[in-house]
Parts: structure tokens; sequence; C-alpha cells
């Protein structure tokens, strides 16, 4: 178990209640797990696949994220397929294939494959390890994304009863979790309910000033790393995208009310980083896995506490610190009590004002946000302070504004509690407005008698005043305002009314981790290129948390890279050199001399260790053999149950150490020679840049063959 963690994942030690599920399904009992996300559920069942002799089947409701899944635990090396409605029906064959001649360590469905009848026939035929439900909630109408299909699932126990199954989820409630045991029958399963505290996630609540200069103040913070913008209207989603772009930010917007082709290729184009912000209204969700999120502003207050602890869930995935923030204003309020009146069911209604009640009261209350949100599900935070949180870190600064509480009061009073917040500062600042004089609003006691004071000034105290309850604001399209008892108290009692304002918290989380800002950059954009050559998203290749490590220690050899988290064998050998390259490269800008001399000891051990690991490795030999018999990459792979990428990456070592391999067979000499010539004019030795300048004519294999013949002969 510890070494396929270490050697598959790469990873050195389990996550919370990761070890306790891997060993119940290895001991064939039923499982149920709600756990966060970003929780490590994937882990729970790809790591038993990976040792149990047969086939497990994971049952996954999104097309989008079943690839993905698929897409990274071929980068692991597990074998892994997926069978659903977007193959073509030679593609399914050459999956069906593979499946029964036991190939496959894991294979992804969707559910409705399993209300088809000829498909459980056909699993009969197959050695199946488990059952893997991942998103099981929607098997439940009480969960918040119940998809009719997942009932066919029920049939699992009956059909299949020497099988274990093991179900998955983020959602929190009790209710859906008996749901979820009662409808998949689970036998006596192990039940893990793990905390539903996310430690990497920072949350921190502001008040939203005019203009967007709040968010852009943000996004500089961030230097273009990825992040959610979550706006509660399709206009006010694309407003701000427009508004981002305008300003330089790569911004893309989402909302249901774009074609569903656009929808996708936006998503797309933020999964491969090719935009560091997306834009969105809720509809955007559930078909996000990427996990180097680093950011989740809401713009506009959240309908409720359920909604935005999955929304700022999706920051983080990684366990890296990520930054969940939100803007409100009164006026998000007012616009959310607005949309309750439309609502008709009063029951519904009812329940929907009780959640905004508490929303409200989580953006408003200086309680630990983290404590707020946790209590929501019923969840005791232990400690008195979470440290990552604006409320614990902000240090209060508070004065008496007693006599300016009255002076604003007093003008709500003696204006008959019938105006709202605009107008009654327009008086105490003794604004010279149309409607003042049209009210003789001029004549009243306390006209301009605030006027010591700036417009924001008042603002921040009317603000102030609605939080701690002194004033409320009555709904509806022009609110007015009206005194509490604990208003009226501060103005006719003269109780105490205390302004408090909180210093502002910045950056607490960027600087959490710290690395080498630079490399981890350049990092970045090698695994981009990386991505691109193999078609798939970049936190695929490396999370975040990866290329943080990196950076910090600098690793420059092999054995060093494999001591790095999330980087498994098969990624060591895959990217290994890529990695140490670009380590070397870069401490050699920095430091010519010194490291010079370490790189040529350094290249001496490394030229043995190379060639070794070469002899070593039966992969690289089968791959050389497959090769020597005439066989194509595709052909190679398809036998060795690896990524074409993965061939290719052997063969361009294979050249670069000497072996007797065909150049001609891989790339036409004449286009060799032209790759050769601008392989020698350009600095470094990436492929896109190659595939760039010949525009389509030569593609990255090629550009790597000749890479590695050049390597070979050490012409550069
Ligand atoms: P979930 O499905 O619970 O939301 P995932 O399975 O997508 O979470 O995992 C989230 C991230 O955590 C992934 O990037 C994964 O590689 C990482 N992860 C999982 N288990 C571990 C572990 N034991 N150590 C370090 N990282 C882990
Ligand atoms: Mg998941």
């Amino acid at each position: 178990m510890y070494n396929t963690l270490k050697n598959i994942f790469g990873f050195q030690s389990f996550r919370p209640n990761q070890e306790a599920i891997v060993r119940s399904i290895l001991n064939r009992q039923d499982v149920f797990a709600a756990m966060p996300t970003g929780g490590g559920k994937s882990l729970c069942y790809q790591l038993p696949a990976k040792i149990l002799s047969g086939t497990t089947l994971v049952v996954s409701p999104l097309i989008s994220l079943m690839k993905d899944q698929v897409d990274a635990a071929l980068e692991n090396g597990i074998s892994a397929a997926l069978l659903n409605s977007s193959l073509s029906s030679q593609e399914a064959s050459a999956v069906y294939h593979k499946l029964f001649r036991g190939a496959l360590d894991l294979l992804y469905v969707a559910p409705e494959r399993l209300a088809m009848d000829h498909f459980v026939e056909k699993l009969h035929q197959v050695h199946l390890s488990l059952f893997a439900i991942d998103e099981a909630h929607c098997i439940s109408e009480w969960g918040h994304d119940f998809r009719p299909d997942y009932l066919s699932l029920s049939i699992l126990p009956q059909r299949f009863p020497q099988i274990p199954i093991a179900a998955f989820t983020a959602t929190a409630t009790e209710q859906v979790q008996q749901d979820i045991i009662h409808k998949l029958g689970l036998r006596n399963p192990l039940i893990i309910r793990a905390s539903f505290n996310r430690g990497n996630l920072f949350y921190q609540v502001d008040r939203k000033k005019k203009g967007n200069t709040q968010i852009i103040d943000f996004l500089k913070e961030y230097g273009g790393q990825a992040g959610i913008i979550y706006r509660a209207t399709r206009d006010s989603v694309e407003q701000t995208a427009k508004f981002l772009s305008s300003k330089g930010f790569l911004a893309l917007p989402y909302h249901a009310g774009l074609p569903i082709e656009v929808r996708q290729k936006n998503q797309e184009a933020f999964n491969r980083d090719e935009v560091e912000v997306i834009v969105a209204t809720i509809a955007f969700g559930m078909g996000i896995d990427k996990s180097n999120v680093r950011f989740v502003v809401h713009m506009d207050l959240p309908k409720n506490i359920e909604n935005y602890y999955q929304e700022t869930g999706r920051a983080g995935r990684d366990g890296s610190p990520a930054h969940c923030r939100l803007f409100f204003s009164a006026g998000d309020i007012l616009k959310q009590k607005y949309f309750l009146e439309q609502m008709t069911n009063e029951q519904e209604k009812g329940i929907a004002n009780e959640k905004l009640k508490k929303m409200i009261r989580f953006a408003t209350h200086y309680i630990c946000r983290r404590r707020q949100l946790l209590k929501y599900f019923s969840e005791i935070y232990p400690q008195e302070k979470c440290d990552s949180c604006d409320v614990c870190l902000a240090n209060l600064e508070k004065t008496d504004a007693t006599k300016e509480a009255q002076i604003f009061l007093s003008a709500v009073v003696r204006t008959q509690q019938k105006y709202g917040i605009g107008h009654i500062i327009d008086i105490v600042t003794g604004a010279k407005t149309k409607r003042i004089s049209q009210l003789r609003h001029n004549r009243i006691k306390t006209y301009a008698k605030g006027e010591y004071k700036s417009k924001d000034y008042w603002r921040f105290l009317v603000d102030e005043m609605l939080v701690q309850n002194l004033i409320e604001q009555d709904g509806g399209r022009y609110p007015i305002l009206c005194l509490t008892s604990k208003g009226v108290d501060t103005l006719y009692k003269g109780n105490t009314f205390l302004l408090i304002r909180r210093e502002m918290v910045t950056s607490k989380v960027s600087q959490e981790e710290s690395c080498d800002e630079i490399l981890f950059q350049k990092l970045r954009h090698l695994r981009k290129e990386i991505a691109q050559e193999q078609g798939v998203p970049p936190f695929i290749i490396f999370s975040d948390k990866t290329l943080r490590e990196i950076s910090s220690k600098y690793p420059q050899t092999l054995s060093e890279v494999e001591k790095i988290g999330g980087i498994g064998k098969v990624k060591l050998e895959q990217y290994g050199d890529d990695l140490v390259r670009l380590v070397r490269e870069y401490q050699q800008e920095r430091a010519p001399l010194e490291s010079e001399v370490k790189e040529v000891k350094e290249e001496k051990q490394e030229e043995n260790s190379q060639q070794s690991k070469i002899n070593k490795n039966p992969r690289l030999n089968k791959t050389y053999e497959l090769f020597q018999q005439g066989l194509s990459l595709e052909e190679i792979a398809e036998q060795s149950n690896l990524l074409t990428a993965t061939i290719s990456g052997h063969i361009e070592m294979l050249i670069q150490e000497g072996w007797d391999i065909d150049m001609d067979r891989l790339v036409p000499p004449e286009k060799c020679k032209e790759i050769i010539e601008f392989f020698q004019k350009q600095e470094g030795w990436f492929l896109s840049p190659v595939v760039e300048y010949f525009g389509g004519r030569v593609d990255y294999d090629e550009a790597k063959f000749v890479r590695g013949y050049l390597k070979a002969l050490d012409k550069k």
C-alpha cells in the first residue's frame, strides 16, 4: 500500500481517512465516505484498483470529469479507460477489448450504462475488483445534483453480490448520507465522515466599494495564477469579464446564457491555464476538477451558505494555500431579498429566507468565518481562533461614535423614517440638493450637523449601524431606513455605539508557502508546454504544490526529483529530465560560475546513472525491442498500455543514449536537417518554438527525436 502510494502517486503519506478507506476496500468491505472537495477521494479507489487483481469500475456523472480522471491515471501509469457516449464505436470496441483481456485497472463509465442490460451482462464476463461510485450524492433527491440515472446503480448488490462497493461524496448532510447508503444497498459499510474544514483556505469578507478597483488590486496580488470570480447575474458576469479584459487580464465569461460550445471552450481554456480568470455565475460547477485554483472571489453576496461553501471549495484542491474572498454591499442584501419576494411557494420562500439570514450573518458578524461555516454543517471547530480568516487576523480599532450615530438617527426620525441612506447622508452633511430644498429638509435641526465628517465616513457609519443592528433597511426597490429598538436606545438613552474599523488583511495567503517565484513561473511555463504536447490540462501533469516544492528545493538530479511530492515513477521517467534541466539552467543563469563546477561533476554521475537506468528499465527495453520489430509508436503504446507520448519519450532517450535507432523511420531526412538547423539557432531545448516555427509541418514527436539526436551528438 505504501509502496504504491509512493511509486504510483508520488505521495509520502496518506491524507486523513484515506488509509482506513483503502484498507477497508482491500478487505472487500463496502465503504461510504463523505469527504470535502480536495480531500483526495480519487486516490481511495485508484490505489486499491492498482493493487487488486481485476478491474475497478468507476461510476462518474460527467464526461469532462471522466476524461480528466482517466488522463491523470494514465499519467501515473495506471491503465485506465472510459466508456461513454462521446466514444466512436471503434474506440468503444477497443476499450471492450482491453476490458475482456483484463488489461484495465480502472474503467470509468457513466451511470446510464448500468441501466443497459447488455452492458451488465458483459460485466459478468469480466473479473471485477470494485465498484467505486463517485459523486454518490447524485443518487439522492435531497442532494444538490440529483440524477435519475444514478438510481440504476441499486441493482449492483444483487447482480454482483461478491463485489464490494465504495461510495464517495462531498455533500455533508446526514440526510443525503442515509439516502446513499440505503439506495446503493451498502452492506455493513465502513462509514467515514471527514471534517469539512478546509485548512488551506483563507476566508476574507469585505465591503464592496464603488467601481471595480478592489478586484483589480486583488488580481494583481496573484500574478496570473488561476481563479474563479462568481457573480450573481449573467449581465454582471459579462460586464466584469469585459472590464478585466480591458485591463489586460486574461478573463473569460461562463454562464448558462452562453451557447454550450462557448461554455465548453471557456472552461477548457481555464482548465488548460490559457486564461487566468473565469468569471461565472453559479452555473460553473461540478465539472471542475482543476486542482490549482488559487482563489475564488464572490463579487456579490451568495444566497446561502451551502452554495458559498461549494463554490469556495473549488479553490485549493491540491492542498496549497488558496484565498476565498467575498465582497458584498448592503445593496446585495436588498437584491437577494427582492429575488426572494418573487418566489411564489410560501414554504420555499420561508426556507430560502432563513438561509439568506444565515448567509448575511456569516458576512456581517465578526465571528471566525471558519467556525461559522463549520457550525452550519453541525461541526464544532475546536480552536478558539483559526488564524486563517480576516476576523481572526484583524486588528480591530474601536472608536466611540455615539454622537455621530445620534446625529444620523435623529435625521432619520425627524424625516419620519421615510427616506433611504443617500438622502439622510445628504441631510447630515448639509448638501444643497434640489430634493432637500423641495422637501425643506434643510430646515430640520440636524441639517449639516455632520458637516465635519466626509461622506465616506457617513457611509461607513451607516454600514456599521446596519451590521450592529441599530437601523434596518426596508426591502423594495427604494429601501428606506428605520430604527430598531437598539437604535432607539442609542438615540434617546445615549447607549454607547462603537465604530469598529478593521485593518485590511492582505497577501496573507501567497506568503504562506515561500518559494522561488521566478523559478515557479518557469516551471508553470514548462508544465503548460508539456500539457499541450500531451493534450491534457496542466494540473494533470503536476500540481502547483509539486511545482512549489521544486521551486524551494532546487532538485538537481533525478534522485532528488524523485523525492518531490506528487512525482511517482512514471512521471519521473517522463519528465524528470526536463525538470532537472530547467532547474539547472535556472541555477546557472543565477550563479554561473558556482554551478558550472558542480555541473561538471554531476554530468559525470548522471551519465553513469542514465546508462544504468536504461539498462535496468524493462519498459525502455521493451519499447526498443518492439520498435526494432517494426511497430509504429501507436502500436507500441497499445501493446505496452502506455501513452504514445511516453513511448516517444522512451525513443528520445534511446536515441540520446546512442542506441541503434533508425532516425529515417521517425523523421524524413530532409525535415530532420531543417529541424537541426532550427535547434542550432535557438536557445534551449523547448519543443513548442520548433512546432510553432514550422507551422504544423513538424509535430512534437519529430522535434523530440531530433532533440535526442542532437544531444547524442552533443552538437549544441
Ligand atoms: P476530491 O475528489 O476529494 O475532491 P481529488 O481526488 O481530486 O479530491 O484530490 C485532490 C488533490 O489532492 C489532487 O491533486 C490529488 O493529487 C491530491 N492528493 C490526493 N491524495 C493525496 C495525498 N495523500 N498526498 C498529497 N496529495 C494528495
Ligand atoms: Mg473527486
